[in-house]
C-alpha cells in the first residue's frame, strides 16, 4: 500500500556501522533462496559505498563462498533487527529506492481514482459527469471500472462528454463500442450529429456544416 510507504518514510533508520541514514527501497519480488521474499514491500538499505560492512564484505565473500558480492546493512519497517543482506553488485537496491515525490503523485492518483469510483453510485443524481470522465480517460483504473463508469454516459445525457471521449483511445473494443452506442445515443436525444469532415457538432436535420460549410 501507498500509504504504507508514506507512514514508512518518516521512520528514520540509522546504519550502525557508517551512522548514515538507510534508504527506504521497493524489496526484491522474491529473494532469491528462500523464495518468500522478506515478508515486506519495502526495506530500509544503508546504500553507502564506503560503509566499512559493504568494503570489507567483498573480501569476505569471496573467502567464505568464492563469488563476487558483499554485504549491505538492511532493516524492515517497523523493526530493529539489523540484517546482513547480500547483494551481487554496487548498483544492487539503488534502482529501487522510493522516490517521495513519485510516491506522493501515485497516492493522489489512487485517491482521487478511488473518490471517482465512490462518486459513481450518485453521479446521475449530482451530474457528475467529470468523475465519469476521470475514470474513462485515465490510464489506471481497471476495465471493470471504466465499463462501469461508461453505463452511466446515457444516463448523463451531457454532449459535454463527446469531445473527451473522442480524444481518448480506448484499448479495449468491447469498451469503445460502449462509449460509442452511448455518444451515439445522446446525439440523437440531443438531435444533433457529428460532422464527417470536421468532427463539430451540428444539427442532424443540417444539410451544411456551420463549421466547415461542407455538404452532409
Ligand atoms: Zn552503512
Ligand atoms: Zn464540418
Amino acid at each position: 500500500m501507498l500509504s504504507t510507504a508514506l507512514r514508512y518514510m518518516e521512520e528514520e533508520h540509522t546504519c550502525p556501522h557508517c551512522g548514515e541514514d538507510l534508504k527506504l527501497c521497493h524489496a526484491p519480488p522474491m529473494h532469491v533462496g528462500d523464495g518468500l521474499g522478506w515478508g515486506s514491500e519495502y526495506l530500509f538499505v544503508c546504500l553507502n559505498d564506503d560503509c566499512p560492512l559493504f568494503v570489507k564484505g567483498w573480501k569476505y565473500i569471496e573467502d567464505q563462498y568464492g563469488h563476487v558480492g558483499s554485504y549491505r546493512h538492511m532493516e524492515l519497517p517497523n523493526s530493529n533487527e539489523q540484517i546482513n543482506m547480500m547483494v551481487a553488485g554496487k548498483d544492487a537496491f539503488k534502482g529501487s529506492v522510493v522516490q517521495i515525490d513519485e510516491l506522493k503523485a501515485q497516492n493522489e492518483r489512487y485517491q482521487k481514482e478511488k473518490k471517482a469510483i465512490q462518486a459513481l453510485d450518485t453521479c446521475v443524481e449530482t451530474n457528475d459527469l467529470a468523475s465519469v470522465l476521470y475514470l474513462l480517460t485515465s490510464e489506471h483504473p481497471s476495465l471493470e471500472v471504466k465499463k462501469r463508469a461508461s453505463t452511466y454516459l446515457l444516463p448523463l445525457n451531457s454532449i459535454d462528454c463527446i469531445e473527451p471521449l473522442r480524444n481518448y483511445t480506448f484499448k479495449d473494443e468491447h469498451l469503445a463500442m460502449e462509449v460509442n452506442l452511448a455518444i451515439k445515443a445522446i446525439l440523437e436525444n440531443h438531435f444533433l450529429k457529428e460532422c464527417p469532415y470536421c468532427s463539430e457538432l451540428v444539427k442532424s436535420r443540417a444539410k451544411l456544416c456551420k463549421h466547415c460549410q461542407k455538404e452532409l
